[in-house]
């Protein structure tokens, strides 16, 4: 068994913590494990350590590798459709048990990604990032490292593309190749939780074309390495955290878990030695790869805002039990809706998985049309399950003052109080819960995480496109308007 705990990733953080560069509001974070933006985003991890060790979650948060052996569903290549179906069950789990990302998500998708691609690239080239790959993943299963996936570079001005931006930051590029390894330039954005992963995996943005050979790069680099800095996500919750270093009972944050935490990765001409290179200059194999990661990632996706929903939903109906209006109708059907919602992205998630194929490295891949659909159906639901919480929760989910300021007098506390079986301090704790999913940054992320709609869009009009005759011709036929086949506006 290859489970990690809680305390050998903390050791592991204390120990490279002096070597980090982490930016947070401005200033160089020296005690990244008292830190308390980061603080949160560390006890994530943490608890994603301790809920797999739990029995009850045996073979959902923990696999059988491709060589039987247990670890981490986390650093799992998925090797069945029932791998799959479990993949989503246990992103289901972690999200509704953090109530928040669980930041080793997109390190799975990574991992499964580079899993085929690396393949891929060997069976055209005769080359070795498989086995490097290979030998890699062994290391991060036999200890269940972090690793953190960071794709979406910084772009620069959409309009232009890498070669013509003026601008070296924009997009990751190999800048020099050495003997024993090669060294990269550039910014990726919004890499959740990378700054406290024990291992980063960078991978190509989008599909690169032969001119952009240089961006065609994908690797593992230990966020400790020379040159590499991270710049912290703000948000205005993170005042309250900053001018508040106790995140024990004095601060009113809502929850230990904080609410979603993303860095800019600054590379800034960074050595990443020759055996932890995975693709290096093979363009033609980028936008495979894209497909690949947005395949699970998206897939995932659904069942990771089942978890959201699930922890919505319990959010509202405290926040309403705290209001004093949980039993009446009204509420009920608006936390009917909550769970509806919830369901539903997971129904399309599943299906993504259930529908997934055999690649001939022999790791399964969820189908890449039904993710795109679980990508954009979570969007709507999760949406309106969130309206339906708002709803629930009245206008004290962005209203409500500090916990603090229920010290200011008695008046006040009365004004705040709600259901008697509450004091005003639990009643504010509720509504802070919900105000994070209300208020938070998580509506962003469920629309732009694992690529805007627009990207989920483009593969389904081709998709479209490439059916659409045929779509046409059968409407033909079923019309009985004969021998026109192939002749219709799309051809
Ligand atoms: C909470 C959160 C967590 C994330 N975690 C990760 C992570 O762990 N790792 C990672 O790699 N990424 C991560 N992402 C990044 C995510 O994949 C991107 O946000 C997403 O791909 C969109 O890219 P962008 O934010 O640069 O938006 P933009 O590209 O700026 O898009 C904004 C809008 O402009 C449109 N647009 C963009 N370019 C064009 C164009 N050329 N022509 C026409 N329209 C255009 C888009 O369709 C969209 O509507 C995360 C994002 C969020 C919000």
């Amino acid at each position: 068994m290859a489970l990690g705990t809680p305390s050998e990733y903390l050791n592991r953080l204390r120990a490279r913590q002096d070597r980090l560069n982490i930016y947070v509001g401005g200033e160089k974070v020296n005690d990244v494990t008292s830190n308390p933006v980061l603080k949160p985003v560390i006890n994530v991890i943490l608890k994603t350590y301790e809920l797999a060790l739990n029995e009850e979650y045996r073979g959902i948060l923990t696999a059988k590798n491709w060589k039987g052996e247990e670890v981490s569903r986390l650093v799992n290549v998925e090797m069945s459709i029932e791998d799959l179906l479990l993949r989503a069950e246990s992103q289901r789990i972690l999200n509704y048990r953090i109530s928040n990302c669980n930041y080793r998500c997109t390190g799975h998708d990574g991992i499964n990604a580079l899993f085929a691609s690396t393949f891929d690239i060997d069976n055209k080239y005769n080359t070795d990032y498989h086995r490097r790959f290979l030998e890699w993943l062994e290391e991060v299963q036999s200890k269940d490292l972090v690793v953190e996936t960071a794709m979406t570079d910084a772009k620069g001005d959409r309009s232009k593309g890498p070669l013509e931006q003026g601008n070296e930051m924009a997009y990751l590029r190999i800048v020099e190749r050495r003997r024993d390894g090669i060294v990269v330039r550039g910014a990726k954005m919004h890499v959740t939780g990378a700054a406290l992963a024990d291992e980063l995996l960078v991978v190509p943005t989008k599909g690169m074309k032969e001119l952009e050979k240089d961006y065609a790069v994908a690797f593992s680099i230990k966020p400790d390495t020379e040159n590499i800095y991270f710049i912290s996500a703000w948000h205005p919750m993170d005042v309250m955290k900053k001018v508040s270093s106790d995140m024990g009972s004095e601060s009113d944050y809502p929850s230990p878990f904080g609410h979603r935490s993303t860095y800019i990765v600054i590379f800034d001409d960074v050595f990443v030695p020759k055996e932890r290179v995975f693709m290096e200059g093979q363009y033609e194999f980028t936008g495979k790869l894209v497909e690949y990661f947005a395949a699970h990632h998206r897939a995932g996706g659904g069942a990771c805002k089942a978890g959201f929903a699930d922890s919505i939903l319990g959010s509202a109906a405290l926040a309403a039990d705290v209001n004093g209006v949980l039993n009446t109708s009204y509420i009920q059907g608006r936390l009917l809706d909550i769970m509806r919602h919830g369901e539903a992205a997971y129904a399309s998630g599943i299906a993504a998985m259930a529908k997934g194929w055999k690649h001939p490295s022999g790791e399964y891949i969820p189908n890449f049309r039904l993710a795109n659909i679980a990508k954009l159906d979570a969007i709507e639901h999760l949406k309106e399950a969130i309206v339906a919480a708002a709803d629930v929760g009245g206008g004290i989910t962005v209203n409500a003052p500090s916990i603090k300021d229920i010290k200011v007098g008695e008046k006040v506390s009365l004004a705040i109080k709600g259901n008697s079986s509450y004091t005003p301090e639990e009643r504010l704790r509720a509504i802070r819960l919900l105000q994070l999913w209300v208020a938070g940054p998580h509506l962003v992320g469920v629309i732009q995480g694992g690529g805007s709609p627009a990207a989920e869009l483009l593969s389904l009009r081709s998709e479209m496109r490439s059916k659409i005759q045929e779509l046409i011709d059968n409407a033909k036929v079923v019309s009985g308007i004969k021998g026109k086949e192939g002749k219709g506006a799309a051809s």
